[in-house]
């Protein structure tokens, strides 16, 4: 039977850790401030809308949320960005995804100040990134190093494999996993013999968007196993990319869903609006875990 990582114990600490800063951040007369822009009425944007709020206001973090309507225009979201990037007591700009059809996610991203850019999805931080020096981690994967921390288990050596090739979980994710020194392969709709390739894996990381998609001929005894994924069965239950009841029972750990990854991004959010304003007021970051 495999041990769970609980996610929503690890971020409660996450966000201790942070409130914890903030306090200390606020005695030296700086307020650390995280602006969300909501384009349209999505509802599960808004879901998260409200659950970054409510993080926020439990670490101590200053927020304001931004709601404009579907109809906006590509120049007037660019405005407020500009606007938000002068703005002193914004250290976070958060534009949360999908935008409505229309809108250029990507110019939006790359309006962001860098410093500001608290996702790390600007190219500035991408960069970074590949090349090992940065101020933000993007916050899925980053979530995801920390559950790895947060139970014992060693990265360094290890075959890990992602599933997903996206910019901002699947990538990110390997060049995390690389950067702690395992030996990573990532694998795509494209990769042949993706059974064979993921019961390599000490550790996996699937992050595909598919339900029941990671089923227990993929998983190595013993394997590590975290679940990126966020999808509705056919009952419209939440569920994540593997197949739990029959994963379980092999893995050596595994995260469920819900309760695994998915508090861990939020958490990781407020970590980097702290790290923001301390980048902005030129203090040291967090340190990393050794
Ligand atoms: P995405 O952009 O749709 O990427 C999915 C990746 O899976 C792609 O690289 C795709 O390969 C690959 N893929 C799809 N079908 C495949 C198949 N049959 N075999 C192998 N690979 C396949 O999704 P994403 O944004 O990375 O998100 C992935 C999942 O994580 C979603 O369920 C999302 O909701 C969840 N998520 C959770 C959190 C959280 O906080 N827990 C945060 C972000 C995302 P190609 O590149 O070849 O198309």
């Amino acid at each position: 039977m495999a041990k769970l990582i609980d996610g929503k114990a690890v971020s409660a600490e996450v966000k201790n850790q942070v409130a914890k800063e903030v306090t200390q951040l606020k005695e030296q007369g700086i307020v650390p401030g995280l602006a969300v822009v909501l384009v349209g009425n999505d509802p599960a944007s808004r879901i998260y809308v409200n659950n970054k709020k409510k993080a926020c206001e439990v670490t101590g973090i200053y927020s304001e949320e931004y709601a404009l309507p579907e109809s906006t225009t590509q120049q007037e979201l660019l405005d407020l960005i500009r606007q938000l990037n002068a703005k002193k007591t914004i250290h976070g700009i958060l534009v949360q995804s999908p935008l409505p059809n229309g809108l250029d996610e990507s110019a939006v991203v790359e309006a962001i100040d860098p410093q500001k850019d608290v996702d790390a999805f600007h190219a500035y931080n991408v960069g970074k990134i590949m090349i090992g020096e940065y101020a933000f981690l993007p916050c899925t994967p980053a979530g995801v190093i920390e559950l790895l921390h947060s139970a014992g288990i060693e990265i360094e050596g290890k075959n890990c494999v992602v599933i997903g090739r996206s910019n901002i979980v699947g990538k990110p994710m390997a060049m995390l996993l690389l950067h702690h020194n395992g030996t990573v392969t990532i694998c795509h709709s494209r990769t042949k013999d993706l059974p064979r390739i993921c019961s390599t894996a000490d550790i996996l990381v699937s992050a595909v968007g598919k339900a029941n998609f990671v089923t227990a001929g993929m998983v190595k005894e013993g394997a590590v196993v975290i679940d990126v994924g966020m999808n509705r069965d056919a009952s419209g239950k939440l569920c994540g990319d593997v197949d739990f009841t029959s994963v379980e029972p092999i893995a050596s750990y595994i995260t469920p869903v819900p309760g695994g990854v998915g508090p861990m991004t939020i958490a990781m959010l407020m970590k980097n609006t702290v790290s923001a304003a301390k980048l902005q007021n030129k203090l040291p970051l967090f340190q990393e875990r050794p």
